[in-house]
This record gives C-alpha cells, structure tokens and sequence, in this order.
C-alpha cells in the first residue's frame, strides 16, 4: 500500500511536489499533532488534510461550513477512487440514513459535514462507534468570533467533540492570519505554537487597484468591454445593488449570472454550476458566493463596493488567480460605502466591545483604500506577514504604478494637524474638513469653532479634498482615529514630529490610477 505522503501526492493528486506548507502539516498530523495551516486561499489547503486521512486508518472528518463545497471536494475525491461522502440538509432523508448506515460501516475514508450535523445525536452516535483517523476545521476563522464569519454552531462542536471515546488528532484550516483570529482557533482547538504552519501571504500574481472618484457604473461599463471573455466576479455590498447590475450588464449582452441569499438554493445552484463550468464569464454576487468555490481562471475579482475588512476583501479578491496566471482585483472605493458598512456594524447584534472590533477593522479597510503606499505591503502588514517592511513596494498595484508625482505637503499636514488639536481631538475627519474650508455649518458655531485661528485656512480646498487629505494622513499613520461610529482623530507621536518640523509628508498626486487594470502590461 502507498503511505508515504510524496507517493500518495504522485499517484493520486498527479503533483510532482508539495506547496509550501503542506509537507509540514500533513507530518505534523501524521504524527498526532493538532495543527493549524494558515495559508492563503489557492495554497492547497485541502491536501493537508486529505493525505493524512488516507493514511491514517480509520474515517476523516472534515467540517465545513458550505454545503456547496462539500459536494465538489466528495466528487473531487471520489473521481481518484478514494471514498468519501457528505452529510447535509440537501439530501433527503433515506438518503441520509444510507450514508450513515455506510459511515457507521467504516467505508469512507472521508466524511464531510456541516457543523450542525454534531447536534445531532444520532450522527453524534455513529461518530462516537467508529474509528476517526482525525477531524479537519475547514475555513477554522469561522470558529472564532474574532473571525470575519463566525458561526456559532462551529464553536459548540467543541464540547460534542470531547465525548469521543478516543479524541483523534485536529487539524484547522484557514486563510486568515490575524493574530486574535489565530489565537482563539489555537487555544479552543489546543494547537501548540510548535504545531501552527503560516505560509507567506503574497500572492505573486495578484495586482491591487483601489480606484477612487469614478462613476462605478461606467467605470464597470467600459472595463467589461474590455475584458469581455475573461472569468471574474463582481462582488456588491447589497442583494439589490447585485440584481441591477446583474441587469445593466446582461442587457449589454454580457454573460453574466448572479449569486446571493435572497435566491432559492436552485438559482443558487444554477449560477454557480454555470460559472464554474464557464457558461457564465462574469459572476455578479453578494459575498454569500465565493467560500471554498474552486475556480482556477479567475482573471479578476472587481469590488463594487468596500468590503468590512481587510480579512473579506483578500479572502475575496484571493479567489482570482489560482492557475497562478496574472490576475487583477479592483476595488472601486466611494465613501458611501463606509456608511453602509457603518450601519451594517450599527445593526448587528453586537455587544459594544464586538462593534467596537469592527470599527478598527473597518478603519484598516479604509486606510488601504486611502493609502499611497504599496497595496499588497499594506495587506501583509496587515497580516504581520511583511518582514520588517523588507518588501516596501510590489511594483504592481495601483498605487505602485501611480508614483511619478511626488507632492511634499508638509504645510498642509501641519495645518491640519494643528487644527485637530485646537479643536481637541474631539471630532471627526468630516468637521475638521468643515473648519479648515470655513465653512457657515451651524454646528460650527454651536460649538465655537469658527473662532479657531485655522477656520478657513485652507478655503482655497474643497472640503471634499480636505477631508481626502485627512484620510490620507490617517492611512499614512501620520494621524490616529479613536475607533467607533464617528472616529475622532487625534495627533500621535509621528504627528507631533510633523508639527515640529522634523518629518516632511510626501503624497503622490495620483491615487486614481490613470490607467486602467490590466493596460499596464
Ligand atoms: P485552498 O483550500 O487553500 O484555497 P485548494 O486546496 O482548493 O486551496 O487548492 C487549490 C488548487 O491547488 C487546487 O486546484 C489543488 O488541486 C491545487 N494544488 C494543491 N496542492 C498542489 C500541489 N502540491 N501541486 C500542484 N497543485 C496543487
């Protein structure tokens, strides 16, 4: 029998070597260790754990959260003669109990499940009689509520898991790397430090674009004329902003189809299928889509509007690209979208502390979309995964394409700044703008702010470039906000250097690229 993992790699998968990461993993498995892979999305998770589970003796169980995944990953598995089944609330009942009556048999070597499916104390029965070679937590952020997707019912899968008669080895899964999000998946799923395998985030073939002041719709309009035949997705904030431009588009005779909950689970289907297999080019959809689809010739991921964090928006846009082909992602930023995403935060069932998480993580996602600097930099920092800033500059993104004027606005800077401090750090980007125009807003007078000695030093500015001006300093930590639903800004200590005139602040005249994705080349 074939067991040594580069062997079953060969003779069943067809690839010749391990990606980074996997070989570290599947030996830390093999030895009975719980691991944590953390790598992006494309990296070949699913190896990490379907190569142990064929040699480990014994039934894997891989946990997932879409049921749309599990059926590709059985058919995937089943298609190289290894057998494997799902269980979930697609199938009918009997057809439910034959699967079980085959996984209480022992004759799969995998079983995939929702985490629901452990409350159930029949499934929960049948675990507990047959001999589990390990348990696998795909997309494992959704275990932790740190995560951009936390899902209650993974976490309590936990306590159901500790009355197995003889826990089997863990593996978790996932392409997101933030530190809390690690830590909660480590000590709830009792990974050791020595155990967690973290690969490098960048993905080489990506190139960022935040593209700003443009009218979306035509900015789309006439990108798609230009990429008519390539796979991508159009990712929106809203069910209803998807259906009109899933109209607009079709009606240009483009072939588009559209994905998000409020669709029945056949038009789900549908859609999906007929993208995957490239009948559709372009997929219209709400974030509902994406999660574990494995799509290898997505050209590009275009962001209608800005996703709630910077752990969405890669684990979106990382969905372009995974043949390793040049792939762009755009991200078409308008500042309505933070009010959007302001409200969504607002909404939720949060407790105060959750919102307030979710406010910095918003305020991450708008410093990307308003910093000059390196794109793809900005994302591994974001992901502790930039050595000491050893890659200040991809050379691809949009703000790296964009770097011929360089504009020393040391002057402006300091007036700014100094006007945050005579306001007293009290108020938002939006007043201080108002200050600096000299604007007539009532709420000026209210509060005595139009006697400051900077109201009005920057008329000549509209307010709209002031207060671009101020995200920019923000972005570029020359300026810190205190997070929440209006963000005030206060001077920090890189702030204070700049008031002393021992920093000069440089801005690149152009954020809003000139050309457009993919005339670069
Ligand atoms: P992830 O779950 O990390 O997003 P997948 O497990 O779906 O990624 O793998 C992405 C793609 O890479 C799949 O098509 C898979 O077959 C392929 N792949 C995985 N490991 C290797 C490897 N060692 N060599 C070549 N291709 C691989």
């Amino acid at each position: 029998m074939i067991n040594q993992s580069e062997d079953i790699l060969k003779t069943y998968f067809g690839y010749e070597t391990f990606r980074a990461g996997q070989k570290k993993t599947i030996d830390y498995i093999r030895a009975r260790h719980n691991t944590l892979a953390v790598m992006p999305t494309g990296g070949g998770k699913s190896l990490c754990y379907q190569i142990p589970g064929m040699s480990l003796d014994g039934t894997a169980i891989i946990i997932s959260p879409l049921i749309s995944l599990m059926k590709d990953q059985v058919d995937a598995l089943e298609a190289l003669g290894i057998p494997a089944t799902y269980i979930n609330s697609s199938l009918t009942a009997s057809e439910q109990q034959t699967r079980l009556n085959d996984i209480a048999a022992g004759r799969y070597k995998f079983v995939y499940a929702a985490p629901e499916r452990f409350e159930s104390s029949l499934f929960m029965s049948i675990i507990k009689r047959i001999n589990v070679s390990l348990i696998a937590f795909d997309e494992a952020h959704c275990i932790s509520q740190w995560g951009h997707d936390f899902r209650p019912s993974y976490r309590s899968i936990i306590p159901n898991l500790n009355q197995l008669p003889n826990i089997p080895v863990t593996v978790a899964l996932t392409a997101t790397a933030t530190t809390e999000v690690i830590s909660d998946i480590q000590s709830l799923l009792e990974i050791d430090n020595e155990h967690i395998v973290k690969t490098g985030f960048e993905r080489e073939n990506l190139s960022f674009h935040v593209v700003k002041g443009k009218d979306k719709s035509s900015y789309i309009r006439s990108f798609m004329d230009k990429h008519r035949d390539e796979s991508g997705i159009i990712y929106t904030a809203t069910r209803k902003q998807a259906d009109s431009l899933h109209e607009q588009l079709a009606k240009r005779g483009l072939s588009t189809a559209k994905y998000h909950a409020g669709l029945t689970e056949n038009e789900r289907k549908e859609a999906q299928t007929a993208f995957i297999h490239d009948e559709k080019t372009v997929m219209v959809a709400t974030n509902a889509f994406g999660m574990g689809i494995d799509k290898s010739n997505v050209r590009y991921i275009l962001h209608y509007a800005m996703p709630m964090s910077i752990e969405s928006y890669y684990q979106e846009a990382g969905r372009a690209g995974r043949d390793g082909e040049h792939s762009d992602c755009i991200l078409l930023f308008s500042p309505k979208d933070v009010q959007l995403q302001k409200f969504l935060i607002e909404q939720s069932l949060m407790d105060d502390n959750a919102k307030q998480h979710e406010y910095r993580k918003l305020q991450a996602m708008m410093n990307y979309c308003h910093t000059h600097g390196c794109l793809t930099s900005y994302i591994l920092d974001y992901f502790n995964d930039n050595e000491a800033g050893a890659k200040s500059a991809c050379g691809r993104c949009s703000n790296c394409l964009n770097r011929q004027n360089r504009m020393d606005i040391t002057e402006e800077a300091q007036m700014i700044l100094s006007c945050v401090k005579r306001m007293g750090e009290r108020f938002g980007a939006s007043m201080t703008a108002k200050v600096m125009k000299g604007s007539r807003d009532s709420r000026l007078h209210q509060f005595g702010l139009h006697k400051l000695s900077t109201y009005g030093l920057l008329s000549a500015y509209t307010e709209k470039e002031i207060t671009e001006r101020i995200q920019f300093l923000v972005a570029e930590k020359w300026l810190s906000t205190k997070d929440g639903k209006f963000p005030t800004l206060q001077l920090n200590e890189n702030a204070v250097e700049v008031l002393k005139g021992k920093a000069t602040v440089w801005m690149y005249t152009a954020p809003i690229p000139a050309n457009e994705p993919g005339d670069y080349q």
